[in-house]
Order: C-alpha cells, then sequence, then structure tokens
C-alpha cells in the first residue's frame, strides 16, 4: 500500500509499506479523509515529540474493512472516526481520570502509523461509529472538534457573555461555532485574512475585525462598552496573541491558550494585572473524553460552511503547501480517492 510518511530531516515521502494485519482486538480500516493540521507542521518542523519514519495523519474518517475476532463495537462496512490517543494506563495520570495528561501516551500519525496510507490498523477502542450520513469530509473534523470541545469545557462559558477569538484557522471556527451555541452575547472574531474573517461570519460571529486597522483597540473597547471581554480565545499559539489579547480581556476575564505555540516561545505577562483583574489562564491540550461527543456534533455545526481543499496522497506535498499558507479554510487528504 501507499502511505505518507516523515523519514526524518524534515522530509515527507510517499512509499510503498506491507499492509497491515489487524490483531483480535484490532480493526482494519480504509481511510476516506484525513485532516491535515498545524501539528503535522510541527512534526516535520522537528517541534514535536514523534519517531520517524511515521506515517501521518490523526484526523481519520475511515470505513471499516475487517474486524478482529475479540471485537463487538463495529462491523465492516461502518462508517468511523478515529481518537487518536493510547494512553498508558498505569501513571498518576491516567489512574487519575485525566489521561490526555499522560507522558507516555501514542498517537497515530505521531508514534504510530497513522491514516493517511491506503489501510490503517488501530484498536477497536480507538474506532468510535459515525452517523452513516456524514460525509466522510466532515467525519474528518472530528477529531479537531474533540479538541476545541474539551477548550469549550475548559473555559466552561456562561451565557450571556462576551467573547473574542484570536484567530480564524479551522480551530478558531470550530471555537466560534460551539461559543455562539454556547449563548455568548457577543462573539468577536480577530483575524489578519479577509478570507478567514468572512468564514468567522459563517460560523456564527457577529462582527469580524483586522487586527492591524488603526481603529482596533477602540472598535473592540465599544463592542463590550469599555468593559473588555469576559472569555479571550488564543486560537493562534503566539505570546503576541496573547499580549493582545490579554490587553482586551475584561476584570475577572479568562484566557485560553488554545493554539500550539512554538516551545521557545514567551509571553510577558504582568503578575500585577492578573491579580488587579481576576485573570485565569487555561491551558487546554488534546481531547479527553470528548471524541464520542464531537462525533455526535459534528453534523450540527455548519461546518459545510468551511472551504476545503482535498489532494491525493500523492498530492501530499501540495497538501502541506496549501495548509501552511491557508488558501483553503481546511486541507484534508483522501488517500483512496473521491469516490466513496
Ligand atoms: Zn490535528
Ligand atoms: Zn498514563
Amino acid at each position: 500500500m501507499k502511505a505518507v510518511q516523515y523519514v526524518g530531516d524534515h522530509t515527507v515521502e510517499v512509499v510503498e509499506l506491507p499492509i497491515p494485519e489487524p490483531g483480535p482486538a484490532d480493526v482494519l480500516l480504509e481511510p476516506l479523509a484525513v485532516g491535515v493540521c498545524g501539528t503535522d507542521q510541527h512534526i516535520i518542523e522537528g517541534d514535536y515529540t514523534s519517531r520517524p519514519p511515521i506515517t501521518l495523519g490523526h484526523e481519520v474518517c475511515a470505513r471499516v474493512l475487517e474486524v478482529g475476532a475479540a471485537t463487538r463495537s463495529v462491523r465492516p462496512g461502518d462508517l468511523v472516526t478515529v481518537e487518536p490517543h493510547i494512553y498508558c494506563g498505569v501513571c498518576v495520570h491516567c489512574q487519575s481520570g485525566r489521561p490526555h495528561l499522560c507522558p507516555e501516551r501514542q498517537a497515530p500519525g505521531v508514534h504510530l502509523p497513522g491514516g493517511m496510507a491506503e489501510r490503517m490498523v488501530v484498536p477497536e477502542t480507538l474506532a468510535y461509529r459515525l452517523d452513516p450520513a456524514t460525509p466522510p469530509l466532515l467525519g474528518a473534523l472530528v477529531e479537531p472538534l474533540a479538541c476545541a470541545v474539551h477548550g469549550i469545557d475548559r473555559l466552561a462559558p456562561v451565557s450571556g457573555s462576551s467573547a473574542a477569538v484570536f484567530g480564524v484557522g479551522p480551530a478558531g471556527a470550530l471555537l466560534i461555532s460551539l461559543l455562539r451555541r454556547a449563548g455568548m452575547s457577543t462573539v468577536v472574531a480577530v483575524e489578519m485574512r479577509e478570507q478567514r474573517r468572512d468564514l468567522a461570519l459563517r460560523m456564527g460571529a457577529d462582527v469580524a475585525l483586522d487586527p492591524t486597522d488603526a481603529g482596533f483597540a477602540d472598535t473592540m473597547a465599544e463592542l463590550t462598552r469599555g468593559d473588555g471581554f469576559r472569555y479571550v480565545v488564543d486560537a493562534v499559539g503566539s505570546s503576541k496573541v496573547l499580549a493582545q489579547a490579554t490587553a482586551v480581556a475584561a476584570r475577572g476575564a479568562t484566557i485560553l491558550v488554545f493554539g500550539v505555540a512554538r516551545p521557545g516561545d514567551r509571553w510577558e505577562v504582568s503578575p500585577n494585572e492578573i491579580y488587579a483583574k481576576e485573570l485565569s489562564v487555561l491551558g487546554t491540550a488534546l481531547n479527553p473524553f470528548t471524541h464520542r461527543r464531537a462525533a455526535d456534533l459534528v453534523n450540527t455545526l455548519g461546518l459545510d460552511q468551511l472551504h476545503l481543499g482535498t489532494f491525493g496522497l500523492d498530492e501530499v506535498h501540495d497538501a502541506l503547501a496549501a495548509q501552511a499558507d491557508g488558501r483553503v479554510d481546511k486541507v484534508l487528504v483522501l488517500p483512496n480517492g473521491s469516490s466513496w
């Protein structure tokens, strides 16, 4: 079978591999649509704990082809989404109900073979059934949506509040959609690119502003009658954005650090401001127990509004370039063509 591998040294190649054999507790999958995301770029840049050579792809929608003898939840023909984490089960975090903090976790597409291949084997426990009517392109959005759902769980937003989301990549778009549905009175998107500001409005933002506009700070203040925003989300992953986010945070606000910043990035904070404004700063990592909920939500959020770019396995370098330059809202690789 053909597979897309990160082979080390910032290099991605299309390679030939043997078709994997499912064990008794595994399922053999035909990946239909696999999202490309910033994590893949981090892996290729060497910022991430992957072990090359590794088949990429952790945002997977697939068809079940074969099931091991000991499986019981899925059958051949089922449409599934892959929850891309295997936790160790024996560390303090796993044993305390917070497995996403497990330092020994392994992820298909990062440490284990991922979905950018004509076939993929995963344990049955990672293959979550989707509504069979789910378009595979949306099925591949369940994983990033599950991360956004965990972000919203962390924020626990109180309805009737104001929220500002910095960055309208796919993650920002999903967060805007969820915040709108969580009953926010005002959802403001902050994004430099016009095409992405349009996406924010389609996903339910009231206003989408360019932070480089001269009147930006005044407009942000006016939108909350000078109070600032109760919830501020960095969906970019950058100290520069977090500085802007802090500037528009209300007294008592919560700042959610959602985007994945580079490991060397540093954010200068004022302890006095955190004290005096009683700010909360929250991290949010992965998707603990949110993948099922995301699978059940994915058809309800108007995600067909996203402009998707699709590429074959052989076009993976074009797919990575499209992901990097943001020419479409979300990039997907279709490892088995588009004739589903
Ligand atoms: Zn991802
Ligand atoms: Zn663990």
